[in-house]
């Protein structure tokens, strides 16, 4: 376990010792209250070493946990992390990239990259001895919950969009929780769950909201770090909707810096849909010195995992990227669709819409010429394609039917 220091307030700075609060900053409230881990970057630069997290021998987040808050005995056997990276010689060639990398963190049990950041909450949960877990969600959250619940043998409560994706529904419901289907927006679901939860003492997981979750999602920096032997890369770009998932990765490089692991932090990009911008236009926001947070807005995009009116961890999300001296980019649902179609069939990644925006966002910055000639890129592909299969349908052809016969095949084949 690490070298843990405490819990420190976005907005206020306010220190707490760590466990002493669960969720945000008493004087600030949830959203401006977010709170941060901090731990004892000194001692770990004198601990840590490049082949410190080698040595664990572990092949999930686990291995990182003299970075995490809570030790890996409390973990439950569903591994989280450990996903797999792909090089891309061929497209970055004809994109202009000196190197392109796509880590797959579709490849988890529950198929997103929600479970880093629910491996480390429901690891609290059993430390802090909590006998329920809640949390609201787009849906990925919910079906990771759900999923890391199941194994820990809590009792789960899930507060999603009744229009969420129907695979989602069936994950959350295969694993036993009790799923609410809130009649309104995710933002509306998200403090229904808060005042739930309060009420019922249930251990909430919801993103912006818990920090824990934050740490999970750190871990996906830092396996990129070592799986291109800290050659880090220039850019890193990744989907926004409440902003934990990129605010956890911004963690991620900025702590490899702290602790003397790595002398350099890639730029990273958050993708947003035009529709559903507001972490993108708070970031211009806190450009022009105005204040970050912002009034809820509308949230319109097919990317169902990025369409969030009312991001519950801005402050962190705008701060974290300025911090890398990256920013944020939007995109239509129709890049967004052609996006997810050309890297499932360039690269075989397979992803959700929200899950492929990255790739969208990647080609609006090469056209602007915010990502230059020969630059090494790493994208973050958060969703599986099978989380939303009307979603990957769209835009693309019917099947060719036909009888069972070999002149049938040959028809068509000459047709082409
Ligand atoms: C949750 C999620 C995101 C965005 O993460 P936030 O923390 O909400 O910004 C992106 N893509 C997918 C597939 C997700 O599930
Ligand atoms: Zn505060």
């Amino acid at each position: 376990m690490g070298e843990l220091l405490g819990l420190r307030c976005l907005t206020c700075g306010r220190d707490y010792d760590a466990w002493s609060v669960d969720y945000f900053c008493p004087h600030c409230g949830p959203v401006a209250g977010a709170l941060t881990v901090e731990y004892e970057y000194r001692v770990l630069a004198r601990r840590l070493g490049p082949a410190s997290f080698a040595d664990t021998r572990r092949n999930s987040l686990w291995r990182y946990d003299s970075l995490l808050p809570v030790s890996g005995e409390y973990a439950v056997p569903l591994r989280a992390g450990g996903t797999p990276i792909y090089d891309c010689p061929i497209l970055a060639k004809e994109l202009g990239l000196g190197r392109l990398w796509v880590k797959d963190e579709s490849q988890h049990p529950t198929a997103s990259c929600k479970d880093r950041g629910t491996a480390v909450a429901v690891a609290a949960a059993r430390m802090l001895e909590r006998e329920a877990v809640c949390c609201a969600s787009t849906g990925n959250a919910a079906t990771s919950l759900a999923g890391f619940a199941a194994a820990a043998g809590f009792p789960c409560f899930i507060f999603v969009p009744k229009n969420a994706p129907r695979a989602k529904i069936a994950q959350l419901l295969a694993f036993g929780a009790t799923v609410f289907a809130v009649d309104g927006t995710y933002d509306q679901a998200s403090s229904l769950a808060l005042r739930a939860a309060e009420k019922f003492g249930w251990y909430n997981r919801s993103d912006g909201l818990n920090p824990m979750v934050v740490e999970g999602n750190k871990t996906a920096a830092l396996e990129v770090w070592e799986e291109l032997h800290g050659e880090v890369p220039d850019f890193a770009l990744v989907a926004v909707g409440d902003g934990s998932v990129i605010g956890g990765i911004c963690k991620g490089f900025l702590e490899l810096g702290k602790v003397g692991l790595s002398g350099k932090v890639p730029k990273v990009y958050g993708v947003q849909a035009q529709g559903a911008a507001a972490v993108a236009h708070a970031f211009a926001r806190f450009q022009d010195g105005r204040p970050i947070l912002p009034a809820e807005e509308r949230a319109e995009t097919l990317a169902d995992s990025i369409r969030v009116g009312k991001p519950m961890d801005a402050l962190r999300a705008v701060r974290a990227v300025a911090e890398t001296g990256g920013g944020y980019v939007t995109v239509s649902d129709e890049e967004i669709v052609a996006g997810a179609q050309e890297l499932a069939r360039r690269v075989g990644v397979f992803a959700e819409p929200s899950g492929a925006a990255p790739f969208a966002g990647l080609l609006r910055l090469l056209r602007e010429g915010t990502v230059p000639e020969g630059a090494r890129v790493v994208l973050f592909i958060t969703g599986s394609g099978l989380k939303d299969p009307e979603g990957a349908l769209r835009g693309l052809p019917e099947p060719t039917v036909i009888p069972p016969q070999l002149e049938a095949v040959d028809e068509v084949l000459g047709e082409r």
